[in-house]
């Protein structure tokens, strides 16, 4: 391998850190506890194990972590009137509804029924409106987080070209955005894309969310360039089964400049960065300097 391992892991160590610190002060200096609500409709597995370490993760910084489960067959306006109760409610600063929801629900109804002020995961309208217009906005934390590893790895991004794979509200559009705030060159690919390889082989900066295992090999890879994999497939290998991402890594860590690990890459910053969310919404809730 020749790639520098850009460590995810380690990086959203030190952001968890920062967040207790400054939790720690808004304690402190303004007796404010940030507070995430995180909704769980139904018992989707990979969903229980997200909302889990989400809960674990936000009282290990201090905060405080309200869980709330409904059965798979709840209505949406109990779900909805939920949502609003934790709009009105004070000591909720932050509010994620878990997805994907029940095929009985409307994700994009929910979603926008929240707050854009609570929205800590940057789905509701106003905020992807925000960001596409350069304006203050919840950033959605998985692309968020990938643009933190890349300023911290490049520091200036400007004039880069950048290949975000896939096109998704919830990481491709959004890490677009991200990226073109950064004055990169940004081309957004997805399944109609053609000679993808060629468009890839362009990229100075590539960001993979197509939920494809191993889906971009060595080849396809500028030598140098900066690989960030976002994916998080589970494959069989043999009796057991193994995380992957849409990068086949050995064969693009041999020709990248720096690479994420699946696992260890972009998932942890994912968390750590919900938990920077959640505190910049309580500053603002109470007038207060968001942290950096
Ligand atoms: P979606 O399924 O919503 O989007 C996938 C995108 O990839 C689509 O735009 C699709 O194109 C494109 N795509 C699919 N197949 C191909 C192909 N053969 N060639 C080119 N483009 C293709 O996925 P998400 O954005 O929600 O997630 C992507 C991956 O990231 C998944 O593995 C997911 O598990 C992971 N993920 C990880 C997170 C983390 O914390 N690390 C958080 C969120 C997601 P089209 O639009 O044309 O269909």
């Amino acid at each position: 391998m020749t790639a520098k391992l850009i460590d995810g892991k380690a990086f959203a160590a030190t952001i968890r850190g920062r967040v207790a610190d400054h939790v720690a002060r808004l304690k402190e200096e303004h007796d404010l506890t940030p507070g995430l609500a995180v909704v769980l409709v139904g018992e989707d597995p990979a969903s229980q194990v997200y909302v889990r370490s989400k809960g674990k993760q936000t009282k290990e910084a201090g905060m405080a972590s309200f869980e709330h489960k409904l059965p798979v067959d709840a209505d949406q306006e109990t779900l909805l009137k939920l949502i609003n109760d934790l709009n009105n409610d004070p000591e909720v600063h932050g509010i994620l509804v878990q997805l994907p929801l029940p095929s009985h629900m409307d994700s994009s109804l929910v979603i926008n029924a929240i707050a854009p002020e609570k929205d800590v995961d940057g789905f509701h309208v106003i905020n992807a409106g925000r960001l596409a217009t350069g304006q203050d906005a919840m950033v959605p934390c998985t692309p968020l987080g990938c643009l933190m590893m890349l300023r911290d790895h490049h520091g200036d991004l400007s004039g880069m070209n950048a290949v975000v794979l896939g096109r998704s509200n919830i990481v491709g559009k959004p890490m677009a955005q991200l990226l073109l705030g950064e004055s990169c060159t940004v081309t957004i690919a997805h399944s109609r894309t053609r000679d993808l390889a060629d468009v890839v082989r362009q990229a100075d900066v590539v960001v993979a969310a197509v939920g494809r295992p191993e889906m971009v090999p060595g080849d396809w890879i500028k030598p140098g360039a900066t690989v960030i994999d976002v994916g998080i497939n589970r494959i069989q290998d043999g009796e057991k089964t193994r995380l992957v991402g849409d990068v086949e890594f050995d064969s693009c860590a041999e020709v990248a400049g720096a690479i994420t690990p699946v696992p260890g890459g972009v998932g942890p910053m994912t968390i750590a960065c919900l938990l920077a969310n959640t505190v910049t919404a309580a500053c603002r809730a109470n007038g207060l300097a968001a942290p950096e």
